[in-house]
């Protein structure tokens, strides 16, 4: 039976906690969001906000007491918080799987384990490893990334063999690297799931992603290709699921080559900015079913009813909203930043096709 009383526990306030504290309200589920932020976009959604530092133990177990469930959707979420928090309320999906997220040679070694590929990689912490790559590989490149804390392009850069390189090196201020061989893919794609507590495991279709300074610009869904190199996509975002006996929703997201090879690049823990069109190109957004199976509900499988173009509105972008609003099939979403800033997300648009 549904507890109608339900209050679900958000950890994070940003776009992603806004959009499923839209779906958990359609359900009359109340959220509380837990967040560093003041203003935060979900608190403007959401039934209450309780605003307290991410390792703040005391705080994070009042935040508990108030709440039934809790998920994150903010991968960089000190994993002590996680375990403090599963004392008193549980927490989906598993922690495991945010370990595993939040290190890329963990993550790596996780998809390699099971069969998937990825990347040629090697775990560096000083400019003399990388100098040793040139030497034993024939690469010619290699992107060094830090293993934590990097996303949209942050905590990574391109080496050179014949650049001096330790600026760069450098300024990545850590040992904590891996470096990559880099892949001359022809496309990215991704791939979303959603597991419940029955282990019923669905798909939305792959979608082919473009990345604009390594942030993503445009996501197209479905993906045209063929299916084999779809098939090998799902397979492998099935497998993850499946292995982390995921309840919740998740993302991996896979270069294409020009010889058909799927290599798997990221795992992300929770909704993925790839996945925004699904709200308005599909019965069920990925939103509905990451709240559904955190709230112990089932997953349904998602029907994806029109084609779609999602483009994220970054920065300066957002002042463009106004030809959007005029434009027709056109779903505006703004997520109530107040500060325009380059590289900030500030909202997205769905173009149904
Ligand atoms: P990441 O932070 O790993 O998601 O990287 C951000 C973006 O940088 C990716 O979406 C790619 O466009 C590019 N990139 C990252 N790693 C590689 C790689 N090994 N080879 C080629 N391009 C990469």
């Amino acid at each position: 039976m549904f507890n109608h009383d339900l209050i679900l526990g958000i950890l994070g306030g940003g776009q992603l906690e806004k959009m499923s504290a839209m779906s958990a309200a359609e359900l009359g589920i109340k959220v509380i969001i837990y967040t560093d932020e003041q203003d935060a976009p979900a608190s403007q959604v959401a039934y209450k906000t309780i605003n307290g530092a991410l390792d703040d133990l005391e705080a994070l177990e009042q935040f508990a007491q108030h709440v039934d469930i809790i998920t994150y959707e903010f991968e960089n979420m000190p994993l002590e918080s996680i375990k403090h928090l599963q004392k008193f309320k549980p927490v989906l999906p598993d922690e495991r799987l945010l370990e595993i997220s939040q290190h890329r040679i963990r993550e790596k070694t996780f998809l390699n384990d099971l069969g998937i590929k990825t990347t040629n990689w090697h775990p560096v912490s000083r400019v003399e490893d990388v100098e040793k790559l040139f030497k034993e590989t024939n690469q010619s490149a290699f992107i060094i990334k830090t293993n934590r804390f990097g996303y949209d392009g942050k905590g990574q850069v391109k080496v050179k063999i014949d650049q001096d390189f330790k600026k760069e090196f450098g300024s990545l201020k850590t040992t904590d690297l891996i470096a990559e061989e880099i892949v001359d893919f022809m496309a990215e794609i991704s791939v979303i799931v959603a597991r419940d507590k029955t282990g019923r495991l669905v798909n939305y279709p792959p979608v082919v992603n473009e990345h604009k300074n390594h942030i993503l610009h445009k996501t197209i869904a479905p993906a045209e290709m063929p299916p084999e190199i779809l098939g090998k996509a799902i397979e492998a975002a099935y497998k993850v699921a499946n292995e982390i006996d995921l309840i919740g929703v998740l993302s991996v997201e896979y270069f294409v080559t020009a010889e058909g090879e799927v290599l798997a690049n990221e795992i992300a823990p929770r909704p993925h900015n790839s996945g925004h069109w699904t709200i308005d190109a599909c019965d069920f957004s990925q939103f509905d079913q990451h709240v559904r199976a955190v709230c112990a509900l089932d997953v349904i499988p998602p029907y994806q009813h029109s084609k779609a173009e999602m483009i994220n509105l970054i920065g300066d972008d957002v002042k463009e909203c106004d030809k959007y609003l005029r434009q027709e099939k056109t779903h505006l979403h703004l997520y109530g930043k107040k500060e325009i800033r380059p590289g900030r997300k500030m909202g997205h648009v769905t173009i149904l096709k």
